[in-house]
């Protein structure tokens, strides 16, 4: 039938809102050097992948049932290297579990926002909270960071009192910048959005194990409006697991189920989650290597003639490009792949092994020859 054959996103009834939009699309390109997605470079050791397929075929002779819907045993687990690691003792009351940290996000935006609502970040920052937010029908408001990153307090706060958000998002270290966020910045906005409204904050602490300073999560205690969400994807190196964590006041669990697909999380995803947590140890030792190249990249970059952003994560912002895409693309040719954010002028770069390190490092020197 000539000239409609062609069905494309719009000729469908889609929402509104969605239209003329675009999905989340860090590409996926095969190059050799990949420091792109903030993933960490090292696979899991031997022993654990081992300990994976012991636990896994455990889980797998029970697959005729379903998975243990509140994730017991692994919320219990969480709690416990939560308790060990970030100076707060929590209970498995106070934790809850689902598909990657983007998943406990959604569920959170689901009890907490929705139509009608709206919910605020300080941008640049991780651009799935805005996306999230349009994914289940809230208003997303866009608040203002300084010119070197940091979370001007006055501007944040008072942004919080003008739209009234009922959802409040703080990424510490954040993403794509690096930049960690003081306890008292937290503190002030979280006392600035109580008395607005009262809304929900959530400190996003994806790569909170990166740090030079210690986590925010003991800011929950006596703060029933505030959540600290996490994940297995950085520290643990397990980005394809998909399993992200919360902790919070014991109402923010039972909230959550309110909206959770009826048993979410698989038993081999549980399985999985609990093999690598009976490796943190290991695991976490790859994380001071990582932290010590992300401070080499620091370091590096500079002497190069690079502008930096400091970093508390496992990557680092660097510039600053009269045209970042093409300063990207010129890397892309030298075989490393490095992310374009969209923010003017800068380019983000994960910390990867010391042989990528370097590959990326001989990269951005070349360039910085040929810029000039
Ligand atoms: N929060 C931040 C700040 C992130 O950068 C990411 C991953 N890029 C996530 C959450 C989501 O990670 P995951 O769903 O893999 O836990």
């Amino acid at each position: 039938e000539g000239a409609r054959a062609v069905t494309g996103i719009d000729d469908l009834p889609i929402r509104d809102e969605l239209r003329g939009k675009s999905p989340y699309g860090a590409p996926q390109l095969d190059v050799p050097v990949q420091l792109n997605t903030n993933e960490n470079p090292y696979p899991l050791p031997e022993p654990l992948v081992e300990r994976i397929a012991q636990r896994v075929a455990e889980a797998a002779r029970g697959l005729n049932r379903y998975p243990d819907r509140d994730a017991v045993e692994l919320r219990t687990e969480l709690a416990r290297y939560l308790t060990r690691t970030a100076g707060h003792e929590v209970s498995r009351a106070n934790v809850w579990a689902a598909n990657g940290s983007n998943e406990v996000i959604q569920q959170l935006l689901q009890t907490f926002g929705g139509p009608g609502r709206s919910a605020i970040g300080f941008e640049p920052s991780y651009s799935m909270h805005g996306l999230i937010a349009r994914g289940t029908g809230t208003e997303w408001i866009s608040g203002p960071r300084r010119e070197d990153f940091t979370i001007d307090l006055d501007a944040a706060a008072a942004a919080i009192a003008e739209h009234r958000p009922d959802v409040v998002f703080i990424t510490s270290p954040n993403n794509p910048t690096g930049t960690a966020v003081q306890a008292g910045t937290v503190l002030a906005l979280y006392e600035a959005a109580q008395a607005a409204k009262p809304s929900l904050v959530v400190v996003d602490e994806a790569y909170v194990e990166f740090s030079h300073g210690p986590s925010l999560l003991p800011l929950i205690e006596g703060r029933p409006n505030l959540v600290v969400s996490r994940t297995m994807s950085k520290a643990f190196g397990a980005a394809g697991l998909r399993l992200g964590y919360l902790a919070a006041h014991p109402a923010v669990v039972d909230a959550v189920q309110l909206v959770r697909l009826p048993y979410h999380l698989s038993a081999v995803t549980q399985a999985t989650a609990l093999a690598a947590l009976e490796h943190t140890d290991t695991l976490l030792g790859y994380v001071e290597q990582l932290k010590r190249e992300r401070d080499r990249l620091v370091t590096d970059l500079r002497a190069i003639g690079w502008e930096v952003t400091e970093s508390d994560a496992n990557f680092v912002q660097f510039g600053r490009f009269a045209d970042s895409h093409e300063a990207w693309q010129k890397i892309l040719d030298r075989g490393v792949l490095v992310r374009d954010n969209q923010v003017p002028g800068w380019l983000r770069v994960t910390a990867g092994t010391p042989d990528e390190n370097d590959a990326f490092l001989d990269a951005v020197r070349e360039l910085k020859k040929e810029y000039d």
